[in-house]
């Protein structure tokens, strides 16, 4: 029987796996070898076959006739005269921004390349962004800041194992990326944890620092402060590599223990603690994720946690280093080729001349045709419906519905609009909102390449025949986009959207002109930057230079601020979101598989059983968490796991139960990312 071999539909880990059997009923999902996952694989991973036969997986076009009309079937023809009808119709009231995108972070490399393309060349618009944004912008913008370049990893996962010690903040690896775990737990060494909760991965830590919601970077600033007076300083590396320290250490020097102790909740016995484990260790990885990013000053708290890891000399020696750990499974892919606001493919800015002349001689159009920067994804779905808002959208591999911050709010703006269109392989909860939804193609029914978390360029393999009747993102751009009346080409083939995506990318940061198919092929994956078809790649950055302009990394002061929402009488306790190990991002796909939805089958509300006690609630009752954005309900799951001021709810539910109901927008001033890991609340028994 054949066995196909690809990659895991879902997180930024891209483990590999192998597809046995051609017949998507029949198919098994088998373990393969390859370097991040080793042939193992999460529960998601092995169960991902049962979302290619989702009982109502979406085959035919939908059309709603008027609004209050129920979604109907109809011909792709009349589906796609429609989406053009309402495009130009708009376009003609309301100027080319009265149309937006909005893409994803799953989406292949393809693409997000084309989606770009397709707003600034078809539509003409400058309202694109994408669930990015709400993922890993700010550990982006600070990677930018300080190294010049944003590669999530800037070295292969299988470095961790030969790091002494790892200190991951705001990551629960054990459960959002369990394969990794091996890596950590193979090596000898010591692992430290930065988060609210005891989770998995911190129960697993040699330290683990129950930090208070939003006080990460002061909890940075506090171990520099540390490692400075107590001489582990690398001061050769700092002089030889980096620029800015003496801002930096004049700002850190008001970061004394006792304060910190009293700003973050971590003792002074374990800031002196994490401190020594860090410095005194020979090799040494400082990663953040999530939990560091999004809040309002994730740029800001990332570029506090660089500056430790630069301080202590780990960025570019062996075993060490600083890196993001991306989310999203082409997170990284995903940001590099132009779905997002600022930027064109190779990562380059848009409002960049000299990136706007390549760009657009690949693409066969005048530079000065194409749009300059949109709103960001935030701001973009506020602005819905709204004058001088977009009055359309179209949505390709998100459900904002459910994952955009003060859900009920952008609910709102998604039904404000004029006309909404959602392309998706099953009825998301946003899906269900629009006026044509599309049947698309998912991940084992065609080709595609993804970027993974290191910034290996991997391949994405067909296994099965697609459903009749479903037709893949780029047939449907390409639709568009003759209909529209484009006259640049928008090509069909995969393989021959990534040789473009080259073209266009080549001399970028993120320069994939010598990765092909054919190579990807050959050596399982190639690194960017691979800036030529005799170039090897780039598994390890920064080893004698980073990518600024005198090869230095950039220092940068930063000051502890307040959460955008503190709490008060009215709201005591802190929320913090994050997901749980079956399922992933809104749901939409993990809800719909029997096995994942049996393992976790509904939304909760976790809380400290001190807490609980005090508000008179007992094991599985339901409560609700209120801010004022809204409320969400689940049932009580009491551990002691967790900060008696602090609750905690999963993301992946909708309805009721949407934790996204509750969370803050407030947006970073740099990266444009929500608040989402931390708003004030209140938690109250629900009384039927
Ligand atoms: Fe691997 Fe992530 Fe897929 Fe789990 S969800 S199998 S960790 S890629």
């Amino acid at each position: 029987m054949r066995t196909t071999a690809t990659h895991c539909p879902y997180c930024a880990l891209q483990c590999g796996m192998g597809i046995r059997g051609g017949d998507a009923a029949e198919v098994e999902v088998v373990g393969r070898d390859f370097p991040t996952n080793q042939g193992g694989l999460c529960q998601k991973g092995w169960t991902s076959a049962q979302v290619l036969t989702a009982p109502d997986r979406l085959t035919t076009p939908l059309l709603r006739e008027h609004r209050g009309a129920p979604l109907r079937p109809v011909s792709w023809r009349r589906a796609l005269d429609r989406v053009v009808g309402e495009i130009q119709r708009v376009q003609a009231d309301h100027g080319p921004d009265g149309v937006a995108v909005f893409g994803g972070g799953g989406l292949t490399n393809e693409k997000a390349y084309q989606l770009g393309k397709f707003a600034r060349v078809a539509l003409r618009t400058s309202q694109i962004d994408y669930n990015g944004r709400f993922c890993m912008s700010s550990a982006a913008a600070a990677g930018i800041r300080a190294f010049g370049i944003d590669r999530g990893l800037p070295f292969p996962l299988p470095d961790l194992r030969e790091a002494q010690t790892v200190l991951l903040v705001g990551s629960n690896l054990a459960e959002t990326m369990p394969p990794v775990m091996r890596h950590l737990n193979e090596r000898q060494g010591d692992l430290i944890v930065v988060d609210p909760r005891a989770t998995p991965t911190a129960r697993a830590a040699t330290l683990h620092l129950p930090v208070t919601p939003g006080t990460d970077l002061a909890l940075a600033n506090g171990l520099l402060h540390l490692a400075i007076v107590e001489g582990y300083l690398d001061q050769a590396y700092v002089a030889a590599r980096t620029s800015g320290f003496d801002e930096v250490r004049a700002v850190v020097a008001s970061y004394w223990p006792e304060r910190v102790e009293r700003l973050t909740g971590v003792p002074v016995a374990d800031l002196r603690r994490a401190v020594r484990l860090l410095a005194e260790a020979e090799s040494a990885m400082v990663l953040t994720a999530r939990g560091a990013e999004q809040h309002s000053k994730g740029v800001d708290t990332v570029s506090a946690w660089i500056n430790l890891a630069l301080a202590l000399g780990l960025p570019g020696r062996p075993g060490s280093g600083y890196g993001c750990l991306t989310g999203q499974g082409n997170g990284q892919g995903g940001r590099e080729h132009g779905q997002k606001a600022d930027q064109l493919p190779g990562y380059r800015k848009i409002d960049d001349p000299a990136a706007r002349a390549h760009v657009a001689s690949v693409w066969g159009v005048d530079p000065a045709e194409l749009p300059g920067p949109g709103r960001s994804a935030y701001e973009l779905l506020d602005a819905l419906g709204t004058p001088g808002g977009p009055r359309a959208m179209l949505v390709f591999g998100s459900n904002l519905a459910v994952s955009a911050p003060r859900a009920g709010h952008i609910t709102e703006r998604l039904e404000a609009l004029d006309f909404l269109m959602v392309a998706d392989f099953v009825p998301s909860e946003t899906a269900q909102l629009a006026d044509v939804v599309l049947p698309i193609t998912q991940w084992a029914e065609e080709d595609g390449t993804m970027t993974n978390l290191e910034g290996r360029v991997l391949r994405r393999r067909r296994a099965v025949t697609p459903p009749p009747g479903v037709r893949s993102e780029l047939a449907v751009l390409a639709g568009l986009a003759d209909r529209l009346g484009c006259r640049a080409p928008f090509q069909v083939y995969p393989e021959a959207v990534f040789d473009e995506l080259r073209r266009a990318s080549a001399g970028g940061p993120a320069d994939y002109a010598g990765i092909s198919w054919a190579r990807i092929e050959a050596e399982e994956g190639v690194f960017w930057p691979c800036p030529s078809a005799d170039h090897p790649g780039t598994p390890r950055l920064f080893t004698e230079r980073f990518a600024t302009a005198d090869g230095r990394a950039r220092l940068v002061p930063v000051e502890h601020r307040p959460v955008a929402e503190e709490r008060d009488g009215e709201f005591p306790l802190y929320l913090t979101t994050g997901r749980v190990m079956p399922h992933y991002q809104s749901g939409a796909q993990t809800r719909r598989v029997p096995d994942l939805a049996a393992a976790s089958p509904a939304v909760f509300v976790q809380l400290s059983t001190e807490l609980a006690e005090q508000l008179g609630i007992v094991e599985g009752a339901p409560v609700r968490v209120v801010s004022r954005r809204g409320a969400a309900q689940g049932a009580a799951r009491l551990c002691d796991e967790i900060r008696p001021d602090t609750v905690f709810m999963p993301f992946h539910w909708p309805g009721a139960g949407r934790a996204n109901l509750v969370t803050n927008p407030a947006l970073d001033p740099t990266s444009r990312m929500p608040e989402f890991k931390v708003c004030a609340v209140r938690v109250e028994k629900v009384v039927n």
